[in-house]
């Protein structure tokens, strides 16, 4: 039946890649030109960023699976999801982790997402963040839950710089949850300093988590001082 409805709109609103704006089939996400244009350099597999952090800083999690590097393309698709114009990217990002997870065999009990601030979800209407945990529980069977608060004071972290990040990230509370000896993979569509995956991940550990996992669709090198 959802293939019948984005036929019918493909009419009226022509599909789009969203790295590159070219019409796409109906039935596409993004275009074949793009997708050879994702890339993925180096990471660090614990705690998932370019500039490891696992030296300076006590990561919680254990391994941490990034699938592209947050280039041109990546982030014209990431853009176009932000504004509210084309989520395409998102779901491509959310494809491309249920496929590699499922291949792997990756296993989970719960899966918990990044959460965000209510100005950007009044602005958005949706969670970024819960898009890509949803793709993850399925692949993993293991249950989506909303796991962290965010107190209101909390502000959006892309406008901060890395200390700033990090003290906003204080922020983040979890809930009442036994998460004892489980395995909880936490879902975000972009590291850049690794703040947020720190502080969630610590949360979840401090809740018994056994094995944390995290899931990033893409990472930015962070540039600003
Ligand atoms: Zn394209
Ligand atoms: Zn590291």
């Amino acid at each position: 039946m959802n293939h019948v409805i984005s036929f019918i709109s493909d009419l009226f609103f022509p599909n789009r890649c969203p790295c590159c704006s070219c019409f796409i089939k109906f039935d596409e996400l993004i275009c074949d030109d793009c997708k050879t244009k994702l890339t993925l350099t180096d990471y660090c597999p614990v705690c998932g960023n370019s500039n490891c952090i696992c030296k300076k800083d006590k990561v919680a999690c254990e391994r941490s699976f990034v699938f592209f590097d947050y280039n041109n393309a990546a982030r014209n698709g990431v853009i176009a999801y932000k504004s509210g114009e084309n989520r395409n990217f998102l779901h491509y990002m959310g494809t491309v982790i249920s496929n590699f997870l499922k291949s792997e065999n990756i296993r989970a009990d719960y899966v918990v997402y990044a959460p965000m601030t209510r100005k950007a979800y009044i602005f958005r209407r949706f969670n970024h963040a819960k898009i890509l945990a949803r793709y993850t529980a399925k692949a993993t069977d293991a249950k989506m839950i909303s796991a962290f608060t965010l107190h209101k004071s909390a502000l959006t972290q892309h406008l901060l710089n890395a200390q700033m990040r990090r003290d906003n990230c204080k922020n983040i509370g979890i809930k009442q949850l036994d998460l004892y000896g489980k395995t909880v993979i936490f879902c975000d569509d972009i590291t850049t300093t690794g703040s947020t995956m720190l502080r969630a991940s610590q949360l979840l550990k401090e809740k018994g988590a056994e094995h944390i996992i995290c899931v990033f669709g893409a990472k930015s090198t962070y540039t600003k001082g």
